[in-house]
């Protein structure tokens, strides 16, 4: 199995954490996720940084791929991608969790260095927490950019698996994590289907919710997205059982995932496109 979406946070989840997280579930690579702590970006205090993803990788070269991040609004953002890039380790740029509109021109340059690079990038977008505004630019963004993957992660981008989004948070059926019917021609749906350059991460609630809100249309989606869909965790969990950091006890995230994958998709070989051999491409290992 790969995990697409995991982080390593100091004093929290550590690279063993990460490791035992996916074993409780089979077994295989996680990719650890950074997220830089420059002017625009989320990351918190205790966010791992471009050099602790890349030591455990190299700690754990079985076990655990390394993303890096960068917030473009640094001076010398690109500078310090290229200087990444020559370690030869990393293998895709994300978290990309940073308060700027997907298309911000600076954005855009670092899109298209990760697509010379050959890396996806893994996007956060939401509605509420200010990252990765201007969702309806995407599709103008993965148009332009045709050699570079894009991976839609978070709130936003699951939200709009149905066209009946809605998508101001200000309104009184806003909603991050919406319930009920979809209704089909989403925007998310739509850039899945028409772009070979763009690919949905299930991890988090978001993943989860968007997929199990409305069952009849999960299984079709899954069904039409089988090469396009990638799971992922996003799990604050330690070990896969929902032991928390804070020694309390929640459901691993993968508890309820991974029987509905198991459900929807029609075969193994289904299963194992969206928990192994989608991610597998994009990093370069061998399929299953
Ligand atoms: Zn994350
Ligand atoms: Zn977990």
């Amino acid at each position: 199995m790969i995990d697409f979406h995991t982080h390593i946070n100091k004093g929290k989840r550590s690279a063993e954490s990460v490791r035992s997280h996916l074993d409780t579930h089979g077994g295989g690579v996680s990719v650890v996720l950074p997220i830089d702590p420059g002017p625009s970006s989320s990351a918190l205090d205790e966010a791992m940084s471009n050099e602790e993803a890349i030591a455990s990788a190299e700690s754990y070269p079985n076990d655990i791929v390394a993303f890096c991040h960068v917030d473009p609004t640094h001076p010398d953002a690109k500078q310090r991608l290229k200087s990444i890039q020559k370690t030869g380790i990393v293998r895709g740029f994300g978290e990309h969790k940073v308060s700027l509109p997907v298309d911000h021109p600076r954005n855009m340059e670092i899109y298209e260095l990760c697509g010379q690079f050959g890396w996806p990038v893994l996007i956060h977008m939401d509605y509420t927490g200010v990252y990765g505004s201007n969702f309806v630019a995407l599709k103008k963004v993965v148009q332009s950019l045709p050699d570079t993957i894009f991976i839609g992660h978070a709130m936003a981008w699951w939200t709009n698996i149905s066209s009946s989004a809605i998508t101001d948070p200000a309104s009184p059926q806003f909603s991050d994590y919406p319930f009920g019917p979809v209704l089909p021609g989403g925007l998310t749906d739509q850039l899945l289907t028409e772009y070979p350059n763009v690919y949905g991460d299930l991890s988090a609630r978001s993943g989860y919710y968007a997929l199990s809100r409305d069952e009849t249309f999960g299984e079709d989606f899954v069904t039409r997205h089988r090469k396009k869909l990638l799971w992922g965790t996003d799990c604050p969990c330690l070990d896969g059982r929902g032991t928390f950091p804070d020694g309390t006890f929640r459901e691993c995230l993968s508890y309820f995932m991974l029987p509905l994958l198991q459900k929807f998709c029609e075969s193994l070989g289904h299963y194992n496109d969206i928990t192994h051999n989608n991610a597998a491409r994009l990093l370069r290992l061998p399929t299953i």
